[in-house]
């Protein structure tokens, strides 16, 4: 191996010869041969916003519905998301087309509750360094989907994983999200490398967000071809039936049809890497 991380990060490290992680999600397997897509809103807005979404995305082949319910918004004035409520209509959606839900948990007091209704529990970027949150899904029984801090480095996003497998949840996801650099024309910087980086240094699978690595609709679906082709284990897209009025980031948001020829586009760079969609 020619990357070195501090010794200090165990668990989340891979030992020489060590097997990638799967992470078993219903019928859904992220870090095998197929490339898991999580898509969704950004928010969950409506029972009806969330049900066309869940059923334009399972109709265009996704592998799992997002949505968030508890939202971490910059000020205080914007929508906060619909709370448990938004729970319930997640775990309506999944009913009906059986996609597992992806959602966001900020507190370690809502755990509990997130953890009844959601089958992947997403600690977003402004949370990579909340560690008693980080020591509580650690002990919940289902998976985390743990997204890159905006100014983490590899090494504090591991370490960050090595609390929640420390824990005792093995279960962890990756998710390269973009950092902050000092381009103002796109929301963040997605970083790319970090994906063959991080199949070097951690047996823990990978994904990445376009959307808001990005923060523009028109870069979302190149990116995603990219991040396919730089071997990423899976992509959490945001797909709004109506982006014009999204309630959060609308303007990252793809439409249903342009989901669709997303997903009809993967197809072929995935298997130019020996994956399948
Ligand atoms: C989100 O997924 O909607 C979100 C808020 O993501 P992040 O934590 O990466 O900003
Ligand atoms: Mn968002």
């Amino acid at each position: 191996m020619s990357l070195k991380i501090s010794s200090r990060i165990k668990l989340a490290a891979r030992s020489e010869g060590q097997e990638n992680t799967l992470v078993r999600i219903g019928d859904a397997v992220i870090g095998g041969e197929k490339v898991a897509v999580i898509a969704g809103p950004c928010s969950v807005e409506s029972k009806e916003q969330l049900m066309e979404a869940a059923r334009a995305v399972k109709a265009a082949g996704a592998s799992m519905l997002r949505g968030g319910a508890f939202k971490p918004r910059t000020l205080p004035y914007s929508f906060q998301g619909l709370g448990v409520e938004g729970l319930k209509i997640l775990a309506e959606a999944r009913e009906e087309t059986g996609l597992p839900v992806v959602t966001e948990v900020m507190a370690p007091e809502e755990v509990a509750v997130v953890e009844e209704y959601a089958d992947v529990l997403q600690i977003g970027a402004r949370n990579v360094q909340n560690y008693p949150l980080l020591k509580r899904v650690g002990q919940a029984g289902k998976p985390v989907l743990l997204k890159r801090g905006m100014a983490s480095t590899i090494e504090e996003w591991l370490s960050a994983a090595e609390y929640v497998l420390h824990g005792g949840n093995p279960d962890v996801i990756l998710c390269e999200r973009g950092i902050r650099s000092y381009g103002k024309l796109t929301r963040f910087t997605l970083d790319l490398a970090a994906v063959p980086l991080l199949k070097e240094v951690s047996h823990l699978p990978v994904v990445v967000d376009p959307s808001h690595g990005t923060g523009i609709r028109s870069l979302v679906k190149p990116m995603s071809k990219a991040a396919v082709a730089a071997g990423a284990d899976g992509l959490i897209v945001e797909v709004h039936p109506n982006p014009e009025e999204a309630m959060s980031d609308g303007a990252q948001s793809l439409r249903p049809e342009e989901f669709k020829i997303l997903m009809g586009e993967l197809g072929p760079v995935a298997r130019s890497v020996g994956r399948r969609l």
